[in-house]
């Protein structure tokens, strides 16, 4: 790579796009002390359409985790169940301060998160492309639409499906393309429309509103899966007409899209300085509302590592551990999504196998398991052999500490790490850490349960990671656990 021209700007990181992924990677990486920049193309956080609908509970739980929860729970409404191919799972059971579906559009999210981020400092370079970059072995060149460039030492692509950053690093987008396209649109109708869902030879289709005030939602699904370009008005009244026979006299549309069934997924989220999160790495169908929620949870798995990297407590590999982990999780949303498509089919033997699914999803078992999975409280990352803990998100338990009581979650807001003692005082030196790794003595007095397993035996420490997940628990003369600070929070330092 060529000498530094003077008008190149120097950041640790830079994110092409401002979604929710984009948002909340710079926030962690702003936490942890990064120099970390966006670049996003529109001009402000406004959104064409109101996309995601909500947030699962393991989203609800990260941003809990960073001590923000609250101003996205003010913002929405609480709904007890989840849906599954519109089988309604209920989650009100699970044991997480959580136990629900937050009803929030992402027009709505997004404001609130850029809010947090704007908090930390981050810039945020709007109005601007990343059109392409060139790597070198110890940096990233990032060519902007405005004839300037960036120099980083990592660029992360969160722009979206359609993603510049994946095409041009030239890494492979693999899966199904789309068999079925929904056109969705926010509009006011003169007459009162028949509103839920109504099923025909074509498929499902749904006429809705959330809250009286609020513009009608119509997701319509088409005869045709190819499609160029937007719908128009006239496409929209002509469908109304096709499946209910009248248009309902339609009219001022807020907005009219359409989206498909189609399923890809990036074939690696790094490529050495270059890494890709969000609907960069993965595309889907929105059935079961996982997109924005998987890309959230991407960028805080990402972030913390990232952050160490580039602070220089963990070497490069530690990068490695984010496709590992992510990688398994993307292609099981891909693989869920596209059964509920098929379920949602309306011949009738998928819709023997809905009815199947429907009973089968009564009962308790599927009910938690399926729900778990939707909902990525059941995410177990393979971290090895060990306590039930191990690789799991870590429960947000009620501790007392020297301070006085508080929660685990609470210890998590600056994105360290933790490690919790729960036994003996003075039962493990981590001086050769004490600089990355915080030590808090609480005792905590319950019964430890997680979703899906149940209870677990209580452990009496835990190594948790800044995302929340469990590196190790277990008792402390364990000598996995010095080598599990080593592997997650680098090298030990000797004592001065
Ligand atoms: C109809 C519909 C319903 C949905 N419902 C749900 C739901 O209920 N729950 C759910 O979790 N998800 C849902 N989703 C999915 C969700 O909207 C996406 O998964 C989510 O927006 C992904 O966030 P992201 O930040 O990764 O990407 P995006 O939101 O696409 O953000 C990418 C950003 O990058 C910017 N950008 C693009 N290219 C560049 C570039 N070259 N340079 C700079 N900036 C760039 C864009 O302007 C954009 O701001 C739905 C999607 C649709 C279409």
């Amino acid at each position: 790579m060529g000498a530094l021209s003077s008008a190149v700007t120097e950041h640790a990181v830079v994110i092409a796009g401002g979604g929710p992924t984009g948002l909340m990677l710079a926030g962690e990486l702003a936490l942890a002390g990064v120099d970390v920049v966006i670049v996003e193309r529109r001009t402000s956080q406004d959104l064409d359409g109101s996309r995601a609908g909500g947030l699962h509970a393991r989203t609800i739980e990260v941003l809990d985790q960073r001590g923000i929860a609250e101003r996205f729970l003010s913002a929405g409404q609480v709904h007890p169940a989840l849906s599954f191919s519109q089988v309604a799972l209920d989650i009100s059971d699970f044991p997480t301060r959580h136990n629900y579906v937050l009803a929030l559009w992402q027009r709505l999210f997004e404001p609130i998160l850029a809010g947090w981020v704007d908090e930390l400092g981050v810039p945020i370079l709007r109005g601007r492309e990343v059109v392409g970059f060139a790597q070198g072995d110890t940096c990233v060149d990032v060519e902007l639409s405005d004839d300037t460039s960036l120099r980083a030492e990592y660029l992360v692509g969160c722009d979206g499906g359609r993603s510049l950053v994946r095409k041009a690093a030239g890494i492979d987008f693999v899966g199904l393309d789309p068999s079925t396209s929904w056109m969705i649109a926010e509009v006011e109708m003169e007459e009162q429309p028949v509103f839920g869902f109504r099923h025909d030879s074509v498929g499902t289709h749904a006429i809705g509103r959330r809250q009286e005030g609020e513009r009608i939602g119509i997701v319509l699904t088409e005869r045709q899966v190819e499609h160029t370009g937007e719908p128009s008005m006239d496409e929209l009244r002509e469908a109304l007409v096709g499946v209910y026979g009248t248009d309902y006299r339609v009219h001022s549309p807020a907005w009219i899209s359409r989206f498909t069934d189609m399923s890809r997924q990036a074939a690696a989220y790094r490529q050495g300085r270059v890494l890709l999160a969000g609907d960069a790495a993965h595309v889907h169908p929105p059935q079961g509302g996982q997109g924005l929620n998987t890309g959230v949870q991407d960028a805080v798995n990402l972030g913390w590592k990232l952050a160490q990297v580039v602070n220089k407590t963990s070497p490069e590999s530690l990068l490695n551990t984010y496709h590992t982990e992510r990688h398994p999780v993307g292609a099981r949303v891909l693989h869920n999504t596209m059964a509920q498509v098929a379920l949602a089919r309306a011949d009738e033997r998928h819709q023997a196998l809905r009815e199947i699914m429907t009973t089968l999803l009564g009962m308790d078992e599927p009910r938690r398991r399926i729900a778990a999975m939707l909902s990525a409280l059941d995410i177990h990352y393979d971290l090895g052999e060990g306590h039930p803990l191990r690789g799991r998100r870590m429960p947000d338990l009620d501790v007392h500490t020297a301070d006085g009581p508080t929660r685990v979650f609470t210890l998590l807001h600056e994105a360290r790490p933790v490690l919790l003692n729960l036994g003996e005082p003075d039962g493990f030196d981590v001086s050769p850490w004490a600089t990355r790794v915080r030590l808090v003595v609480a005792e905590h007095a319950g019964v430890w349960e997680l979703p899906v397993l149940g209870e677990v035996a209580a452990p009496s420490a835990v190594l948790i990671r800044p995302d929340g997940h469990v590196a190790w628990a277990g008792d402390l003369t364990d000598p996995e656990l010095p080598r599990a600070l080593a592997t997650w929070f680098g090298p030990a330092t000797p004592a001065h």
